[in-house]
């Protein structure tokens, strides 16, 4: 065996565990697919700007000990993420909070929004059972019908009543002027881009880039003790039991020569119309200005379509209903079987996990592990 670990996939969860592994004085082999590192949080410079290559990311946590250990990797902006909703060309700020009531209703005071939320979500009697009565049950008919049916069911390919409640739960709803989308304590942007972050947890690791597991598999498995995996769980068993269903995500990118399209970071567009669900204008990631300081003359901007997952796309968020809750728990018996293999991250646990959840996650496992 030349190897202790082969750790399939360089995103988040790959990096920190062969790090962790490294730091621990074994031998690691990481390999991926993709043509680059970092997995969906990878970022590319064009025209001085980092552009989050698979979808905009915002790091945030309230875990001070992922926190203090991402500090390790990268140095972190003071972006707060705040997106404004583009409904048919009116604009309304988010998260929900007193802007966003105000703009809704003419609504003054906190007094006045909790009335009108209140009078709203008398619809809905008892626990919501849907993503539908969840939101109506949080913020009222009209901000759903605005803000949130349209994008979702963009987003999930499915109608609002066949979706779990949590997802919506993410969103933070305020009586407060504070349209800070995150309720966490610590967020930003890694200063050089997540691509510099996660190439320093990896320094000194050896990495195969577009290299697909299954396509040696036997021969990988020979190479070392042990194997963590974080591909999609379903196709490690190559989906035998059937396939999980998941999002995949297409971006089209554009480099504008003007040096400001939309005046902010995202603008997610809420009517069921519009195809896109949302334009990324990555600069303001980083304030509009390249790494000197200076400010950028041209603009990146990304429009995010979604999509249903089939054979040979990327999958991007796993669909956490009932159906595939059930048959993740199939795959998990059939995983706990497997001998000298660990599946981790969003993919391999089939999880709605955040990078800071992936982190703590892999963090947890590397401590069980390695110990
Ligand atoms: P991944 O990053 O998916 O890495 C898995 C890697 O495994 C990939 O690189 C893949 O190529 C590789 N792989 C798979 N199969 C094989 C194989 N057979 N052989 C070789 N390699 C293989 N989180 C936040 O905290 N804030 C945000 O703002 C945020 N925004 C997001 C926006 C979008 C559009 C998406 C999709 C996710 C977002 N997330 C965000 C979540 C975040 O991307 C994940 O939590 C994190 O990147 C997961 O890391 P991971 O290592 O589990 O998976
Ligand atoms: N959402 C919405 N309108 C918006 C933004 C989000 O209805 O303008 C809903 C949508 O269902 C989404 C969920 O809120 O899936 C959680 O949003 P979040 O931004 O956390 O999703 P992410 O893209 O980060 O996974």
């Amino acid at each position: 065996m030349k190897y202790d670990y082969l750790i399939v996939g360089s995103g988040l969860y790959g990096a920190v565990f062969a790090h962790e592994a490294k730091k621990a004085g074994k031998s690691v082999l990481v390999i991926d697919k993709r043509p680059n590192i970092a997995g969906n949080v990878y970022t590319e410079e064009i025209e001085g700007i980092n552009v989050h290559k698979y979808g905009a990311h915002i790091f945030h946590t309230n875990n001070k000990e992922v926190w203090d250990y991402v500090t390790k990797f990268a140095e972190f902006n003071r972006f707060t993420n705040s997106p404004v909703a583009n409904y048919k060309g009116e604009l309304y700020s988010l998260p929900f909070n007193m802007y966003t009531f105000n703009k809704m209703w003419g609504v003054v005071t906190p007094e006045e929004a909790a009335a009108k939320i209140e009078e709203q979500r008398k619809e809905i009697t008892g626990e919501p059972k849907n993503l539908e009565e969840q939101a109506i049950s949080l913020v009222g008919r009209d901000i759903y019908e605005k803000l949130i049916k349209g994008y979702t069911e963009k987003q999930w390919g499915r109608d609002c009543k066949e979706l779990p409640a949590f997802i919506i739960k993410r969103l933070p709803v305020r009586l407060t002027f504070d349209n800070n989308y995150f309720n966490a304590l610590y967020q930003g942007i890694p200063i050089g881009g997540y691509i510099q972050m996660v190439a320093n947890m990896l320094d000194g690791i050896e990495i195969r880039l577009g290299v697909d597991y299954f396509d040696n598999k036997a021969e990988f498995d020979a190479m070392a003790e042990k194997v963590v995996y974080t591909g999609p769980i379903d196709a490690y068993f190559n989906f035998s039991l059937g396939t999980l269903e998941y999002r995949s995500v297409r971006f089209e990118n554009e480099i504008l020569d003007q040096p400001n399209f939309q005046g902010n970071a995202a603008v997610n567009y809420t009517d069921r119309e519009t195809p896109w669900t949302r334009i990324i204008e990555h600069k303001w990631f980083e304030f509009g200005k390249d790494k000197n300081g200076s400010d950028l003359p041209k603009t990146v901007i990304s429009r995010e379509y979604s999509s249903e997952w089939k054979p040979g796309d990327d999958p991007y968020y796993p669909v956490n209903d009932e159906r595939n809750g059930v048959l993740y728990a199939e795959y998990k018996k059939l995983a706990e079987k497997e001998k000298n293999i660990i599946f981790g991250g969003r993919l391999g646990e089939y999880k709605y996990y955040d990078m800071d959840a992936v982190i703590a996650a892999a963090l947890t496992k590397a401590k069980e592990e390695l110990q």
